[in-house]
Order: C-alpha cells, then sequence, then structure tokens
C-alpha cells in the first residue's frame, strides 16, 4: 500500500533557495515538507565546494531577518568595498569604488558551504517545517485541486501548492512540462581559494586575458576566491598542474600585486551553463532559485536572485493565508511571477552580453570590449545603475 502525508507546501530541494523559503515561512501554521536527496548529516555539515558566494546589500539583510546572518562565523565573512575591470594590458580599468553609493562598501562574501550550513540551522528546529532527507522525488503532477509528489520509496506528498527549488537542472521543472532556454557558454570556471603574501585591500579585480577571464574575491585576511574561466577543452589541464605552478601562473597574470600565492582549497570546476525557465508557476506549482534561473557566475547573481525570489513568493503566500485564501491560488503565483521575472530577465539576458563581450578573442572583439570599459569609465550613470544594485536594499526586503 503506498504512504500518503499531507502537506500544505512540499518544497523539492534542501538547497540554499528551498531552505531559505522554508525558513520564511516558519512563523506561519502552514505544514511544509521539505524533500532532499542528500543525507540530513551532508545538509548539517556541507562540505566545502569552492564557490565562495559575493552578496548584496539586499541578501545581506534578508540573511539577517531569517537568522542565518547569526549562523556564519564572522572571520570568514569577507568584504568587497571596491571592484575593478582590467581588459588584458589595457591601462582602462572600470572602477567601482563604494564612496558616493551611501554605502561603506560594495557587498559581502561568504563561503558557499556556511550559507548551506546556516540555511540548514535556521529551518531544522521549526516546528512546521518537515525535512525528508535521502529521498528523491520521482514524480510530480499538479491539478487544480491539488499538487502531488511521488517519491522513490513509493510514499507520496499531497499539498495545494508544490515549490521546486532542485537546481538549474531540476528534474522537477522537466517533469511538470515547463521549458527553459538554456546556454551552454562552453567554458568551465574553475573557483579556488589562495592565501597571499600581500593584502587585498578588500578589492574585487576581475581582468581578461585572451584565453582565460581570471577574478580575485577578497575574503577575510590575505585569503582571496580565485575564479578561473576558460574554454571546456583546457580546463582538465589546468586542474591537473601542479597546485604550486598553478598558484604561480595566477600570481603573475594579476602581475605579481599579491605577492607570493598559495592554493588553500582544492580545485573545483564548473561547467558553465546558463538557464532560464520559459515560466515560473504553472497550476498549483512555482519555481525558486537556480531552478527558475540558473546565471553564469560572473556577475554573482545567482543565490543573490535566489534569496530574493524566495521572499517575493513567501510574500504572496503569508498575504493568502492571513486573508484566508487558497495559497496555492494562480494569481498570487502570477504576482510572484510577474515581479521575479522584472528583476531577472534584465540580469539574465545583461549577464549572456557581458560574457559574450568578455570572451570575445576576435580582434574586433578585443576592440570592442575596450572600448565598452572606456565608455563605462566615462559614463557615470552606468556605474551609477551597476552600484544602485549592489547597494540598494530592495524594497520588498526592508
Ligand atoms: C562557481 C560558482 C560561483 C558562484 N558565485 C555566486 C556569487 O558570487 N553570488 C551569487 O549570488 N551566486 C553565485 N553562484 C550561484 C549560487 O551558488 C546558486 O545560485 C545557488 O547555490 C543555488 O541554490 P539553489 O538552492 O537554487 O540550488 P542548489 O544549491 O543546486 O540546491 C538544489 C538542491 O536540490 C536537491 N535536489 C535536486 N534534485 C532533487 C530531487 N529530485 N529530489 C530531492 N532533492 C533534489 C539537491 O540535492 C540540492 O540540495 C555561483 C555558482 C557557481 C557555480
Amino acid at each position: 500500500m503506498t504512504a500518503t502525508s499531507q502537506f500544505d507546501i512540499v518544497i523539492i530541494g534542501a538547497g540554499p533557495a528551498g531552505l531559505s523559503l522554508a525558513r520564511s515561512l516558519s512563523g506561519t501554521a502552514l505544514q511544509i515538507a521539505i524533500v532532499e536527496m542528500q543525507s540530513e548529516t551532508i545538509l548539517a555539515n556541507p562540505p566545502e565546494d569552492g564557490r565562495d558566494i559575493a552578496l548584496t546589500h539586499t541578501s545581506e539583510k534578508l540573511m539577517h531577518d531569517l537568522g542565518m546572518w547569526a549562523h556564519v562565523p564572522q572571520d570568514q565573512i569577507g568584504t568587497i568595498r571596491d571592484a575593478k575591470v582590467v581588459n588584458g594590458q589595457s591601462p582602462f580599468a572600470l572602477h567601482f569604488d563604494s564612496t558616493g553609493s551611501g554605502a561603506d562598501y560594495l557587498g559581502r562574501i561568504v563561503p558557499n558551504h556556511l550559507i548551506r550550513q546556516s540555511a540548514y540551522n535556521v529551518v531544522k528546529d521549526q516546528a512546521n517545517v518537515t525535512l525528508i532527507c535521502d529521498s528523491e522525488v520521482t514524480t510530480v503532477d499538479t491539478n487544480s485541486a491539488e499538487g502531488r509528489v511521488g517519491l522513490k520509496d513509493g510514499t507520496v506528498l499531497r499539498a495545494p501548492l508544490v515549490v521546486a527549488a532542485d537546481s538549474r537542472f531540476s528534474g522537477t521543472r522537466r517533469k511538470m512540462g515547463i521549458p527553459a532556454n538554456s546556454l551552454d557558454f562552453g567554458r568551465v570556471v574553475i573557483v579556488c581559494e589562495m592565501e597571499h603574501e600581500l593584502s587585498h585591500e578588500n578589492i574585487a579585480t576581475e581582468c581578461f586575458h585572451f584565453d582565460q577571464t581570471l577574478a580575485i574575491l577578497p575574503m577575510y585576511g590575505n585569503k582571496s576566491s580565485v575564479v578561473v574561466t576558460l574554454p571546456s577543452a583546457n580546463a582538465e589541464a589546468v586542474m591537473n598542474m601542479e597546485p604550486q605552478a598553478f598558484a604561480d601562473d595566477i600570481a603573475q597574470r594579476f602581475g605579481g600585486s599579491l605577492g607570493k600565492m598559495t592554493l588553500v582549497t582544492k580545485r573545483h570546476p564548473y561547467p558553465l551553463v546558463g538557464v532560464l525557465a520559459k515560466q515560473f508557476v504553472a497550476t498549483r506549482f512555482a519555481l525558486v532559485g537556480d531552478s527558475a534561473v540558473g546565471m553564469h557566475p560572473v556577475t554573482a547573481h545567482g543565490f543573490n536572485l535566489g534569496l530574493s525570489g524566495a521572499k517575493l513568493l513567501a510574500d504572496q503566500i503569508i498575504e493568502a493565508e492571513n486573508k484566508g485564501t487558497d495559497i496555492g491560488a494562480t494569481a498570487g503565483l502570477k504576482r510572484y511571477e510577474t515581479a521575479h521575472r522584472r528583476v531577472v530577465l534584465p540580469l539574465y539576458h545583461g549577464t549572456n552580453a557581458l560574457v559574450k563581450l568578455y570572451t570575445d578573442t576576435s580582434v574586433p572583439g578585443r576592440i570592442l570590449r575596450d572600448a565598452a570599459l572606456r565608455v563605462g569609465s566615462f559614463l557615470p550613470p552606468v556605474k551609477k545603475r551597476i552600484l544602485h544594485q549592489l547597494t540598494h536594499i530592495e524594497r520588498h526586503a526592508r
């Protein structure tokens, strides 16, 4: 016989997006199930994965409000005060400094595994949240009356609302028949952490060479998150370099400005694929986090969007709950979709255009890139808009 359990919301995926949505709803009377493939031991102690997440002021505020910030060790939080974009050997750099933005810094940077851990910590003891770990979702379907989520062990979870937060390669999105545009950049990003002799002075630097893009994000102390983007065909050779040879190469590409550099974590490769779901909602169903939009990491928006999207959806659900209306009604879900897409679409398409410009190795491409940096340097409105995006706290997060 098949066991059936009834909830108000079933969230698929206990990544940072799914968990932060559950935490946003923990003050309600709603019964929430979160289904996760991984074990609870892994959620409690996620392994280091090389990703260091640059967080906007809005995300820092949301993490505070959800109680997550208090679970991140203070000495593991880095501050990005300024950012600089450099095109190879060109003397023109696009410089973003926090001066004049009304904020003391552009953003924070926190290792991804600590974000995941903080999200788990704020959810694990919530009375209205049931974590179902070591459990894979195999079927999902919804109709005008309810959603049904089938697990590998035969259990069926029923709820008036199902939310997928199961990564950019979301199997649930596919099962629900929601198409997605996906863009394979044909590149791999290799991420790791390095210590260095000299201070980074809290400046993030993005440097475009013709064969690689390098980014250094300042972490706490004399430590940086290093992000190397290169054509997929070259990735294996770079992954196989001797650790010190790799570190020396990075140090030299940054002109020795950080002194001697040393690799202090493993190198982690990620194939670069951007994904945008054609719709974020369906009948009694919503997508959040990377399952709605999986960003190229160059503009560091993925989790920032995951967090703000989860907040938008939570607001709709809480409003319906307070009014005693249907939390899975199409009208509320559509309001979430409209508000989130308004933020997502310009960032998704803008990021992809930027990636195209900065990975074009042709001579016209390089000239255009140089011109773009000059225009960016000399056109205050362009810089102002980017700075605003980083440092401004979104109205819904206040
Ligand atoms: C190299 C790199 C650097 C990045 N840097 C930044 C940055 O600086 N700033 C930023 O904002 N973002 C950044 N991001 C993006 C950020 O890491 C992601 O947006 C974020 O981790 C996505 O969270 P999520 O919860 O949506 O998905 P995930 O973290 O992918 O979690 C999905 C969860 O769903 C579970 N799951 C999947 N399928 C099933 C199933 N069938 N049944 C049950 N469970 C399932 C998985 O086990 C997983 O736990 C970066 C990404 C990369 C790759």
